[in-house]
């Protein structure tokens, strides 16, 4: 078996057993660039060492030795000779990058005749000494296990007694004297003498990087990316190039393309007469690349010309490494370069039309995540340090903001009516402070997750919120909160990044998403492939409008509590909830008729003629109503009521669990009258849109928190009635469907059942979700952090779908409901619409769309595209 490949011997497709920077080294060096040469150790090798105990087998060490005089030959210089030394580096390199996690050994080969040597033949005493006590320095700590803090005591003493304060002053003298006492440390340390037999040498570094697979950070690195810890490393030897050899010798990395732009123009920067590391370290002030031109116009030339072969070859945009050694070019390393979204889609688009890529890789390159960047207001960056942060929060829906801070709604509607920019801050917030968050610019809570209602609600709205601050405390009474030390009141400014879940104090200011050419081009792209129809969960017109801007096909869900809130309708639904009679409760929501039928006519104009579903009434009553003493005091008045009596009402509607109590279909089995004047208003708003617009409406009438056929036979019944009586009286015919959520195990376990009285079915995998665990939504933020560190959750169950158990209830669901109905239509509408990977999931059983927020509506389009390809 053949464990050591010859650079010219390998391929970029030999990446599971060369290693990424392996592959790619051989590539190049195959088509012809160049590259130092060299050999790679392959992965195979590094398995085989542990599976023998830690040992190099002979067969592999003759191998290496075989490669190393292939490499002498080539490079017409020999490890450790005095007349041309060959100096090599040692590197890890994974199938998967671990940057920085595993050793890497440079200017091995060094020995004290090398040495002497190499400050013949460069004419350069200070760089072979200086090369030879780093190489002593980073072998010591690498592979022969000596803290560096000795070495760097010192190298920090030498300098002291010579009175110099940076290592480039430290003259040949002073570098000799330090190579004399590392060398002593050494054989302190270990009891032998540093090894002076280059072969040696690089034995024992190729065993040290063999090790390093398996030291802490690597094993910690590896599980918390997910990648399998039985691939091995691969170890890298390549003959060493130097940047530092004067004038005419540099270091670099470049992008192809500018990796934030995505412009077709070469970006990168590079030092003269410097090593990799000064690049990286920011010792120096890098120059422009475009400078090269100036200093070394040849070099600039064939680099430039480089970058296209590279770019041609692997079609893909790349992130190079170079050195030039003495006014010659080498590429040390090239890889897929990362990018912001906005260069993604960008490079995607550009690549397509240059004929190196096809619409269908360009969508798969393109992370569906990572496009909400675009979508949103972002923080200017120049703006950053104006804010200080002062806590950290769950980032529950994304975006930047900036404004004065108000404690409930009342003060924020007032704020935004002198024109002030406002943040909204609440303990939690309900659908109570729907009115405070629409006109706020982003809101903070402190208690809550990922779907609880602020949450939910900010997403659906596209405004950034961070939920779940528990570091700060919040006192609605004085108007203030505290996080540490810092104590933040009413109309003081705070800045919120919804995608970190960072809340600083101060101003930052914002700038508005901009949406490109290109972008436009990659959803028309995705809407010709996938095969999922894209819903959104939206309640209001404007709403709705956003999100058939952003290629909505229908909602999938419109929540109809959050409408109970508007304007002055909550006294009427208040005194629909305390009502004790059923004529009591009729009379007060045949208050409300007209106001739904209005909210039903603006989406339903706002959609056209896409599918609009509507839910029912979903929430707990008790959540309409007021609990401040003051608030009941103003209600009893405005009721002509006792406010004893009032109180007791209240009281009596009180849940312990409300999320498990009377809600969703309960409460027309209890209050049928409820659910019929919601029917009454959505048929008749129809009815309205078709003979006014001649749209033609298409309703969907779904039922929430079904557990039971029963209680959807029922519910049906009553809806197909209502329906019948209000199109008899307009004398106007209608098509419309109903249907139901799944959100209850019982319901997905009997959904054959059920679909005998359901047109369609919608997950409501929110619910599902918390149904399925036993855990509250409105908690688990609590608890969820320290679930996903024990590693016993990867993710947030209520934001990527739990597909072995949740899913699972789904596909069994989707099953039977199909063996009942075999065209029952299949979606789903819990939060878990708008996430890539719950899509893909969603796609693969079969389901007909997905439906999320307005501004997670170009998400979806494309990862459903994604998922199809
Ligand atoms: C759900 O439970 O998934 C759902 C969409 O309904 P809600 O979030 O309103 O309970
Ligand atoms: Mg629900």
């Amino acid at each position: 078996k053949k464990y050591v490949y010859f650079f010219d011997e390998g391929s970029k497709e030999m990446k599971s057993i060369l290693g990424g920077k392996g592959a790619n080294l051989a590539e190049m060096s195959k088509i012809g660039l160049p590259v130092p040469a060299g050999f790679t150790i392959t992965t195979e090798a590094c398995n085989k060492y542990y599976d023998d105990g830690k040992k190099i087998d002979d067969s592999v060490k003759e191998m290496i030795f075989n490669n190393l005089c292939k490499l002498e030959l080539k490079t017409n210089k020999r490890l450790g000779d005095y007349n041309n030394p060959l100096l090599v580096s040692v590197r890890s390199g994974a199938v998967i990058s671990m940057p920085g996690m595993m050793d890497t050994v440079l200017n091995l080969g060094l020995n004290d005749e090398a040495t002497e040597g190499l400050s013949k033949i460069t004419d350069n005493p200070r760089f072979a000494y200086d090369s030879y006590r780093r190489f002593i320095q980073m072998f010591g700590d690498v592979v022969l296990g000596i803290e560096k803090y000795k070495f760097d005591k010192i190298l920090d003493s030498v300098k002291e007694v010579n009175g110099i304060e940076e290592d480039i002053d430290l003259t040949v003298d002073n570098l000799k004297e330090i190579v004399k006492k590392y060398k002593e440390l050494v054989k302190k340390e270990t009891r032998k003498e540093f090894p002076q037999d280059p072969k040696e040498q690089l034995m024992m570094a190729v065993t040290a990087v063999f090790e390093s697979w398996n030291n802490a950070r690597a094993i910690v690195y590896r599980n918390i990316n997910e990648i399998p810890h039985h691939l091995g490393t691969a170890v890298n030897v390549q003959s060493m190039v130097f940047g530092n050899l004067g004038d005419t010798s540099g270091t670099g990395v470049a992008f192809t393309r500018n990796p934030s732009t995505g412009e077709k123009k070469i970006f990168g920067e590079f030092l003269i007469n410097a090593q990799g590391e000064d690049v990286v370290a920011g010792i120096r002030t890098p120059k422009a690349i475009e400078e090269l031109k100036n200093i070394m116009p040849e070099v600039y030339e064939q680099f430039i010309e480089v970058t296209k072969i590279l770019e041609r070859h692997y079609k893909d945009m790349q992130d190079i490494e170079f050195t030039i050694e003495k006014g010659k070019l080498y590429l040390l390393q090239t890889r897929t370069g990362k990018r912001t979204a906005k260069a993604a889609i960008n490079i995607a688009v550009d690549m397509v039309d240059e004929g190196l890529i096809d619409k269908e890789t360009a969508i798969m390159r393109i992370d569906p995540q990572q496009i909400d960047q675009l979508l949103h207001p972002t923080f200017k960056t120049e703006e950053l340090e104006k804010g200080k942060n002062i806590a950290k929060g769950l980032p529950a829906s994304p975006g930047a903001s900036t404004g004065k801070v108000y404690f409930n709604s009342e003060d924020i509607i007032e704020a935004a009516k002198r024109g002030e920019k406002t943040i909204l801050v609440r303990i939690e917030t309900s659908p109570e402070d729907i009115e405070g968050m629409v006109n706020a610019e982003g809101i903070l809570t402190t208690r809550g997750g990922m779907t609880s209602h602020a949450a939910v609600v900010a997403r659906g709205m596209g405004k950034c919120c961070v939920a779940g601050c528990g570091e700060i405390k919040v006192d609605e009474n004085n108007k203030l909160f505290k996080a540490g030390d810092v104590v933040i009141r009413e109309g003081e400014y705070i800045s919120l990044n919804g995608n970190t879940g960072m809340v600083y104090k101060g101003i930052i200011e914002t700038q508005e998403a901009q949406l490109i050419g290109s972008f436009a081009q990659i959803m028309k792209w995705s809407d010709e492939v996938r095969r999922l129809k894209i819903r959104t969960n939206a309640d209001t017109p404007k709403d709705s409008e956003t999100a058939v801007k952003f290629g909505a096909e229908g909602i999938g869900l419109c929540r109809t509590e959050h409408m109970f809130f508007k304007d002055n309708r909550i006294l009427a639904v208040r005194e629909m909830i305390i009502a004790k009679t059923t004529e009591d409760r009729v009379k007060a929501l045949n208050k409300l008729l007209p106001f739904q039928e209005e909210d039903f006519i603006g989406i339903f104009e706002a959609m056209g003629s896409r599918p609009v579903t509507i839910r029912l009434l979903d929430p707990p009553l008790h959540e309409f109503l007021p609990h401040k003493d003051e608030d009941i005091k103003e209600l009893a008045e405005e009721l002509n009521m006792d406010i004893k009596i009032l109180k007791e009402t209240i009281e009596d509607l009180k849940e312990f669990n409300p999320m498990l109590g009377h809600r969703g279909c309960r409460l027309a089995i209890t209050y049928p009258e409820i659910y019929e004047m919601q029917v009454r208003a959505i048929i008749s708003a129809a009815i309205k849109v078709i003979n006014e617009k001649g749209i033609e409406v298409k309703p969907e009438i779904m039922i929430p928190l079904i557990g039971h056929e029963k209680e959807l036979e029922i519910i049906k019944n009553l809806v197909n009635e209502t329906a019948k009586e209000v199109m008899n009286d307009a004398k106007t015919q209608l098509n419309y469907k109903v249907g139901t959520m799944i959100e209850i195990p019982r319901a997905a376990l009997t959904a054959d059942a059920i679909a005998k009285h359901a047109e369609f079915f919608s997950f409501g995998t929110n619910d599902l979700t918390q149904m399925t665990f036993g855990f509250s939504r409105d908690d688990s933020g609590k608890f969820i952090n320290e679930y996903r560190q024990k590693e016993i959750f990867e993710k947030d169950p209520f934001a990527k779908l739990d597909q072995s158990g949740v899913g699972k209830l789904i596909e069994i669901a989707v099953e039977l409901g199909k063996t009942e109905r075999d065209d029952i239509k299949l979606g789903i509408c819990g939060e878990h619409g708008g996430d890539p990977e719950s899509i893909d999931f969603c796609h693969r059983i079969g389901l007909h769309y997905v439906s999320c927020s307005p501004f997670r509506v170009p998400i979806a389009r494309l990862a459903a595209a994604q998922a199809a390809i």
